[in-house]
This record gives structure tokens, C-alpha cells and sequence, in this order.
């Protein structure tokens, strides 16, 4: 005999037993057009998804209708959330240039059309089309790297952080590095010079105190153990007041005269000069190679503006011996890198900086961006519960470079009556394409330096729909 049912377990399994079974929803005209369009095992599984959680809602009482309408909605929606790519572009409002979180450097149209060439057809990637047999893949930036910088030899890896390790463990293996305590450096997501040395299987030797190693601390480390002296740029950091340090000439005299190789890790590595924007402090990369610094590496999408890669440059004899480390195959960059890379480049050639946009964004004036934050402020402020103002900021350019310098620009502050600034910047990340905007002190801040101007109505619009 069964136990009576009470009134609510009967609901229950009434309202179950309106659930359509999976086939006949499949067979709905939109998610029959939907499943041509991402594929009927997404929609499967967004369906089966979809009614095991309609079974719980019915479980636990929180439903007391099935729509068959709701539910194809919700399908459709969870569907497209999963089809959709995770990788997605944004709008950069926050002012900072070379954001590690959203990418580095946006690359030069002319690098992203040799990319998409090169990527979607065969290439002489590693092919001698003189010769009719295999190449080497450094050949394309190889020239170009020799033209800009006057390096004998140059090397392409996947990022800064592999070329300071291939280097320091092709040429200082097994022997001892001395860097100075003033440059014991960690650049974020845990790259910090004492661990990559030691990984790279050469003994740190520091030297000096951190405000201030002197030639002579240098001098008095070397053993006949000692391969390498390593400079390293501090980046992130400035060190300001009571300091010194040899000059780049001095270290690389002082390498000579021991037989030592002098590395130098430039961070940012910039192929043109920086002070006239009054950015002081990211010395230009044909000037190690121009003082004789043996390996000098440095990021492609930082200052340089190009895709994510490493370089090392300078003198023939070191690099060949890296180039023969079995770890270089490990590290080495695809055709993408090489494509976007070598048209970089290639822009620096013509002397055409308007062409990369990281140079590009640095050069705009504080005049030119309160002209558009104008036009921008006067669309948002005629949406209802905004108010908006304008005034004088600082952009920087980030990446872990020039710490303390900034670029004058023009900020929108942007309020709203009943949303918090936290709030409008959720909502906006939520926007598609997702907003980034900067949060100062309780306060949402649009710095127009970073938005492309064909963005400005995307944005706009954004806020009119909010
Ligand atoms: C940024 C930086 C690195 C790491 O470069 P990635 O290209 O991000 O790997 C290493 N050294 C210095 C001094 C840097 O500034």
C-alpha cells in the first residue's frame, strides 16, 4: 500500500510531468536554427543543463508554472554563453597604456594584416627560398633588428622572462652572475631575478647595498668562478635620494678586462628615444649595443609596442652559443609572433611610429583628449541621473615601466544618483564589448587617451544603456 501523497508532492509531479522532453524542445524552430549555428552538442548539453535546474526549482518549490517559452529562452541564452569565446576585446578607459591585464601593447594594423597572411597560408617561416632548403625562423627579424639597433646578432624567444633565463643558463651555468643589490628585482607574477637565477643553475653573487654599488663591488666579486655581470633595469621602481651606480661604459670595461660577459636586462627596451614626451629613464636599446653590452634583452609589447616575445641582441659570439642551447627550442616564438613582430619592425624602418599604437597613445596631447573627454561628457550628462565633470589627470604607460612619470591627460569623472562608482564599473565591464574604466577614491574616471576613437560612440552608448 503507498504511503498518500500530500498536496504539494502532487504538484510537484504535476508541474515535472509538464517539462517537454529534450527532443521535442530540440525540435522548436529557434533552437533548431540555433543548433545550425553552434553545433547540436552545445545545445544538448545547454538543454540538459537548463532542465535539471528547472527540476530543482520544482523541487524546492520555487516554481509553480512550466513555460515552454521561459524555457526555450533560458536554453538560448545558456547556449550562447557557452559558444561565446572567452577571450574577447575590451575598451580600455583607464588611461594606462601597457596594460598587463588587458593585453600590453594593441598591435599595428600592418602587423595584424601580415599576421593573418602569414597565418592562414604556408609561409618560409623555416624555408631558404634562395637556397630551395630549410632556413632558420630568426632570419625575418634578424635584419631588421640589425638595422635598427646595429646588433650583430639578434634572438626572438617567447617572452623577456625566457630570454634573462635562456641567457644566464647558456652563459653563466655552473659558474657564479653578480648583480647588485640595487637591482634584486621582481617584476610581478613572480618573476624575481634572484629565483631565475637560480633556476638557470648560475650562483647569485650580490653586490653593493641597494641604494648604491660602487665599480670597486663589482671588482671585488669576481672570481675565476664568476661568467657573468648582470645590470637589470629596475622598472617597476625607482630607488631616489642617496644613490649611484657605475655607468653602463664602466661595467662594460670592467667585463673586458676579466674576460666576463655582460648581460643586461633592459625591461621595456625601447628602439626610440623617449625624453622628448619628457619620459626619462627607459634608455634606448641601440645604446647598450652602441656601449658594447654583450646580451642585452628586453619585452617586444612593451615599450616597443609589438606582439608578447623576447629579445635578445648584441654581440655574435655570445648569442650563437644561446641560439645552440637546447632550451632555446623549448622557448622559441610561433609564425604569429614572428608575422607581427617583423611588421613592427618594419613600421620603425619607414619611421612611421603613428603606425603602433602604443607610440601612437603616448603622443597624444592633454589638448586633444579634453577635446574628445568634451564631446563625451556632453553626451553622457544628457542621460538621465548622470553627472558628469572633466578634469586634469595623468595616463602612465605601465608594463613595468617608468614608475613615477605620467602623461598629462583630460579625465571624465563620471557619478550617478543611484548607483555607486563601484556599481558603474560593473555594469560596465558587463557592457559588450566590456569597459574598463579606472575606480579612484569612490570615483569612476574615463581616460579617453586609451580609447580608440572609432570607440567613443561604443561608449557613449554604453552609458545610454545603462
Ligand atoms: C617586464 C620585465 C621582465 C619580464 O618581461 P616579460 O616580457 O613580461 O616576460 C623582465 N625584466 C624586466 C626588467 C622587466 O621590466
Amino acid at each position: 500500500m503507498s504511503v498518500p501523497e500530500s498536496s504539494s508532492e502532487r504538484a510537484e509531479a504535476s508541474l515535472l510531468r509538464q517539462i517537454p522532453a529534450v527532443d521535442e524542445l530540440l525540435g522548436r524552430a529557434t533552437l533548431r536554427a540555433l543548433a545550425e549555428h553552434v553545433g547540436r552538442r552545445l545545445l544538448v548539453d545547454a538543454t540538459r543543463r537548463v532542465l535539471q535546474s528547472l527540476r530543482g526549482r520544482i523541487a524546492s518549490g520555487q516554481l509553480s508554472r512550466v513555460s515552454v517559452e521561459l524555457l526555450e529562452q533560458e536554453i538560448v541564452a545558456a547556449t550562447q554563453a557557452t559558444a561565446a569565446l572567452s577571450l574577447r576585446p575590451v575598451i580600455n578607459a583607464s588611461g594606462v597604456i601597457l596594460h598587463t591585464n588587458l593585453g600590453r601593447a594593441p598591435l599595428a594594423r600592418q602587423a595584424v594584416e601580415h599576421l593573418a597572411e602569414t597565418a592562414a597560408q604556408y609561409s618560409n617561416l623555416e624555408y631558404d627560398l634562395e637556397r630551395g632548403e630549410r632556413g632558420k625562423r630568426d632570419t625575418h627579424t634578424d635584419r631588421l633588428f640589425a638595422q635598427l639597433l646595429g646588433a650583430e646578432r639578434t634572438l626572438v624567444v617567447n617572452n623577456n622572462a625566457a630570454a634573462v633565463f635562456l641567457a644566464l643558463n647558456t652563459l653563466a651555468e655552473g659558474g657564479e652572475v653578480i648583480v647588485s643589490r640595487g637591482e634584486l628585482i621582481e617584476i610581478g607574477d613572480s618573476f624575481r631575478i634572484p629565483d631565475i637565477c637560480v633556476k638557470s643553475g648560475a650562483a647569485l653573487r650580490e653586490v653593493g647595498t641597494t641604494n648604491r654599488t660602487r665599480l670597486a663591488d663589482y671588482e671585488a666579486a669576481v672570481t675565476e668562478r664568476t661568467r657573468v655581470v648582470m645590470r637589470v633595469h629596475p622598472s617597476n621602481f625607482r630607488i631616489v635620494g642617496f644613490t649611484e651606480c657605475p655607468q653602463l661604459e664602466e661595467l662594460v670595461e670592467l667585463a673586458r678586462k676579466h674576460k666576463l660577459l655582460l648581460l643586461e636586462d633592459l625591461g621595456s627596451g625601447c628602439l626610440v628615444d623617449f625624453t622628448p614626451l619628457g619620459i626619462r629613464g627607459e634608455p634606448p636599446a641601440a645604446a647598450s649595443v652602441k656601449a658594447g653590452v654583450d646580451v642585452i634583452t628586453f619585452s617586444g609589447d612593451k615599450m616597443l609596442g609589438g606582439p608578447q616575445a623576447g629579445i635578445l641582441t648584441g654581440k655574435r659570439t655570445p648569442l650563437e652559443k644561446i641560439r645552440q642551447n637546447p632550451l632555446f627550442r623549448v622557448l622559441r616564438v610561433d609564425k604569429l609572433t614572428i608575422a607581427a613582430l617583423e611588421a613592427t619592425l618594419a613600421a620603425y624602418l619607414r619611421g612611421d611610429l603613428q603606425a603602433i599604437p602604443a607610440l601612437r597613445l603616448m603622443h597624444i596631447t592633454r589638448e586633444e583628449i579634453a577635446a574628445r573627454a568634451t564631446r563625451l561628457a556632453e553626451r553622457i550628462s544628457t542621460q538621465p541621473g548622470f553627472r558628469v565633470q572633466l578634469e586634469d589627470g595623468e595616463s602612465v604607460i605601465g608594463g613595468g615601466s617608468t614608475p613615477g612619470q605620467s602623461l598629462p591627460t583630460k579625465l571624465v569623472a563620471v557619478a550617478h544618483a543611484r548607483h555607486s562608482a563601484e556599481e558603474l564599473g560593473a555594469l560596465l565591464r558587463r557592457n559588450s564589448p566590456p569597459i574598463i574604466a579606472r575606480l579612484e577614491h569612490d570615483r569612476l574616471l574615463l581616460d579617453l587617451r586609451t580609447v580608440f576613437e572609432e570607440q567613443e560612440d561604443e561608449l557613449a552608448e554604453a552609458f545610454a544603456r545603462l
